[in-house]
């Protein structure tokens, strides 16, 4: 850790009320600060305290709160007090009356660890929304992505040129997957009115989201809902059916599926049996080349068809070489399938336990600005690319 020349007092318990908050002095005047706040109940000062001791006393003079404080190294010591808003706010004001500077628990980590991606990595794991995410984000706190960095690194270092481009490979192989460890994938549910979006999404995610409805044009807004699937997190949108329309309302929503669709991961296409995806009976359909062109080039798309439960069994059996998944939203035929499909489409290869998976855009972006001058075998220019990952200096 870099010898720090100011003392912070941090925040480390999240923000609101809560039963007990925990505030930390980290500095080379963190003992002397706490020492002019702080009145044991031994009498004894805390720079005196061994580390790791609990010891109570009272915040601010003989009347003042009663708490606990724990010296956590030769120059940091916790604060453990109230968790209520304003039993926070006097202990850190008092604090900073004595010359501490206060900073949120990010910054303080980003300077605090000499590791930059080790501090990213613990930060990016309090936003985890699940465990699978989190023990990816875990394996990069111990070092999964600074070793194979620093493996690219050396390997052009020296020379070994397909070494170097074998290790940013692998570091690049899982960047999808890692730009979405905190924050969701967007799975949007698109297709003519009254084919079942709404209640596929609700299939779906488990519970009543959207209204479901035989009236063609019942959802106008985009509905959202976030669920996990396969430990990937997800926000599914369900949009307002594409169709040719005059109602301004309609249209508005029809606006805003498109918008929806140009920001998607993954769009589950859905037809029902005589709906506007390769046939055109219906009096608000589309054809398949309309809709289709409304779908952003490289988005990935599952081709549903629902309501199979209307179908004869043949005809499922020709659908099911037209789609990728037949589903029944009302008996949950197909769903299971669905859900499947939805996971292996956003990660077909998941990282093993322990790989090297970048996290953050930055990351990916000098990665990919190392790979391009390994095709040069410019090693200055790959660790210029590289070297601001591991060093904030
Ligand atoms: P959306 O406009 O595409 O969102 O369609 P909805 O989910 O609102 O459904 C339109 C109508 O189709 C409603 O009456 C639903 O109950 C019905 N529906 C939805 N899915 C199925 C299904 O799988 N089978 C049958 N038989 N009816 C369905």
């Amino acid at each position: 850790m870099p010898a720090a020349t100011s003392t912070y007092v941090v925040e480390l318990t999240p923000v609101g009320k809560a039963a007990v908050a925990v505030v930390l002095v980290a500095g080379p005047d963190a003992m002397r600060a706490v020492d002019e706040c702080f009145t044991a109940l031994s009498g004894r000062q805390i720079r005196e305290a061994p580390v790791a001791r609990i010891i109570l006393g009272r915040w601010g003079g003989p009347d003042g709160e009663e708490l606990l404080v724990c010296r956590r190294a030769i120059d940091q010591v916790e604060v453990h007090c109230h968790g209520g808003t304003a039993a926070v706010r006097s202990v850190i004001e008092r604090l900073c009356e004595r010359g501490c500077k206060p900073t949120s628990w990010h910054d303080w980590l980003l300077r605090a660890d000499s590791d930059p991606i080790r501090a990213a990595a613990q930060i990016a794991l309090a936003d985890a929304p699940t465990a699978r995410t989190a023990a990816i984000l875990l394996d990069q706190y111990h070092g999964a992505l600074t070793a194979m960095i620093r493996r690219a690194i050396d390997a052009a270092d020296s020379g070994r040129w397909p070494a170097a481009m074998d290790s940013l490979d692998a570091l690049l192989k899982h960047r999808a997957t890692g730009m979405h460890l905190t924050s969701p994938w967007q799975v949007v549910i698109a297709g003519p009115p009254n084919v079942g979006k709404s209640s596929l999404l609700n299939a779906l995610i488990g519970y009543q989201r959207a209204i479901v409805c035989d009236l063609p044009g019942t959802t106008r807004d985009v509905v959202g809902a976030s669920t996990a699937i396969d430990g990937w997190p997800i926000q599914f949108s369900d949009t307002a059916g594409l169709h040719d329309t005059r109602d301004e309302l309609e249209s508005a929503g029809i606006e805003q599926a498109t918008a929806a669709l140009a920001s998607a991961a993954l769009v589950l296409l859905v037809a029902e049996p005589t709906d506007g995806i390769g046939h055109t009976t219906s009096s608000y359909s589309l054809s398949r080349a309309n809709i289709d062109a409304r779908l952003p080039r490289s988005v990935p798309v599952v081709r549903v068809h629902n309501k199979i439960d209307l179908l004869a069994a043949r005809d499922r059996v020709a659908l099911g070489e037209q789609y990728d998944v037949l589903t029944s939203a009302i008996t949950g035929h197909g769903i299971a399938a669905l859900i499947a499909a939805i996971g292996q489409s956003l990660v077909s290869d998941p990282p093993a336990e322990g790989a090297a998976v970048p996290f953050a855009a930055e990351q990916v972006q000098r990665l990919e600005m190392a790979r391009a001058t390994v095709h040069n075998r410019d090693a200055t220019a790959v660790v210029a690319s590289l070297h601001p990952l591991l060093s904030s200096n």
